[in-house]
């Protein structure tokens, strides 16, 4: 996976090293000598991830961290800080400024390209939900994801295994006292997964032996093949302190690891990172889900709206193409409702309005189209239909409203009624907006020779 890294660093020998590592694994590399540079690169380039040196005259790298993290274009790439030793105290003030990872210099390469793979992994995913977030905001349908800081304004949940289970309850102790988290402990794969099973947690803590000498690595591998838990943040306690096994824990997919033994501190810094990546994807996820819903639904009777049913009914057409059998288009419109709402308030017109969608549904197949058009008027399209069949059907929905009063709250009912104007398309016929004008005509017809009636095309013309 090739991808563009901005390396920030204020020695130009530095830079020049990691770029030829970086280059000759077929990354695109950028190049910034100071904080302000690397904050107008990031800014303009956009790269993929950033390699950022923590000492630096001016601007040091804790200070472009948290520019980089507070600002919305930015906040979502992998900021990676160098840092000069293994220092805990360095590592906690990074991880405070928004930092998703580390290295020591001097750097060693099977560290680096695992953080760099990993990480790449991250941002491709990221970069994914916020293009289809993007699109639900090119309809003008959803919110900008803003950049507030998940750490203290949400509670997550922790699922923490480790074979020992003294250890666990000393670390849950730690976790809790800092963070309104929910942390569950087990000491082996299995109850792992049971736990998961009940609630996946947000994130998972897994030393690398448990129980029973069973491997934590085993496990983060099922967690990750595992849908329900694959979006779970995993942080591996490494006990061996050997890189090859935090290189492997990467690459099978653990978010983040630490070397035991570790400072309380830095654990709650690393788990607080990872809680504020899964709840910013976890946000994403949802905006997506949620304005692609209301792109295609309308909100007060949950029928598919305009932009739908438009959309919907070509590939009805189509289909007519391809089967060559026949359609019906009614068009449909309350008789008298904006006396409704004058007489009765618009609390009532929404009820009557979610009673009619409701009784529509319940007298049509699931195949076919039902659309609120905006107001009270409502579209229905039934595919492979015949028109003796629509005939009976129009009728049927004309007199499941005529029948029944609909209620409106406080014990009264209203006797509504509804128009409806009926058009066929048969398979030659390839323009679905003249179908509908057709129905319109039709319904227009309905309307002025008395209302809660069914009339056709073939009468209106
Ligand atoms: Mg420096």
């Amino acid at each position: 996976m090739s991808g563009r890294i901005l390396v920030v660093d204020d020695l130009a020998t530095n830079r020049l090293i990691l770029k030829a590592k970086l280059s000759a694994s077929y990354y695109n590399v950028l190049l910034a000598e100071s904080g302000e540079e690397a904050l107008e690169i990031a800014h303009r380039e956009l790269p993929d991830m950033i390699l950022l040196d923590v000492m630096m005259p001016g601007m040091d790298g804790y200070e472009v961290c948290r520019a980089l993290k507070a600002s919305a274009q930015t906040a979502h790439i992998p900021v990676v800080m160098v840092t000069a030793a293994n220092q805990q105290e360095e590592r906690i003030r990074g991880l405070d400024a928004g930092a998703d990872d580390f290295l020591n210099k001097p750097i060693n390469d099977m560290t680096l390209f695992a953080r760099v793979r990993n990480l790449m992994r991250v941002k491709v995913m990221f970069d994914e939900l916020k293009l289809r977030e993007s699109t639900s905001q090119d309809l003008g349908l959803s919110d900008f994801i803003d950049t507030h800081d998940f750490a203290t304004d949400y509670a997550g949940s922790v699922v923490l295994a480790t074979g020992d289970t003294g250890l666990g309850g000393r670390w849950r102790d730690c976790i809790t006292s800092r963070f309104p988290f929910d942390v569950r402990l087990a000491d082996s794969g299995q109850t792992v997964l049971e736990l998961a099973e009940i609630h996946p947690p947000d994130a998972f803590i897994i030393t690398q032996h448990l129980g029973n000498g069973e491997d934590g690595l085993r496990l983060v591998s099922m967690l990750k093949a595992n849908p329900a838990t694959r979006q779970s943040a995993i942080l591996l306690v490494i006990e061996d302190g050997k890189l090859e096994t935090a290189t492997k824990a990467l690459d099978l997919g653990a978010s983040d690891y630490i070397c035991a033994p570790f400072d309380a501190n830095e654990m709650a810094a690393r788990l607080r990172s990872q809680m504020r990546r899964k709840k910013y994807s976890d946000r994403l996820r949802s905006n997506v889900r949620d304005s692609l819903r209301m792109a295609v639904i309308d909100p007060l009777t949950g029928l598919y709206n305009r932009r739908y049913a438009t959309q919907h009914i070509h590939r009805i057409v189509e289909r007519a193409g391809e089967t060559g059998l026949p359609y019906a288009v009614l068009m449909m419109d309350l008789d008298r409702f904006k006396t409704v709402n004058d007489v009765h308030g618009h609390a009532a017109g929404d009820a009557v309005l979610k009673e009619f969608a409701r009784r529509l549904q319940e007298n049509l197949r699931g195949i076919d189209l039902v659309a609120r058009l905006g107001g009270e008027e409502f579209l229905v399209v039934l595919p492979d239909t015949t028109a003796r069949s629509a005939e009976i059907a129009a009728e049927r929905l004309r007199k499941a409203i005529d029948e029944t009063p609909i209620p409106i709250g406080g014990g009264k009912m209203l006797d509504i009624t509804v128009s409806i104007g009926v058009a066929f398309g048969t398979a030659a016929d390839r323009d679905p907006e003249k179908i509908i004008e057709n129905a319109d005509a039709a319904l227009y017809k309905a309307k002025t020779t008395g209302r809660n009636r069914v009339s056709f095309f073939a009468e209106a013309a």
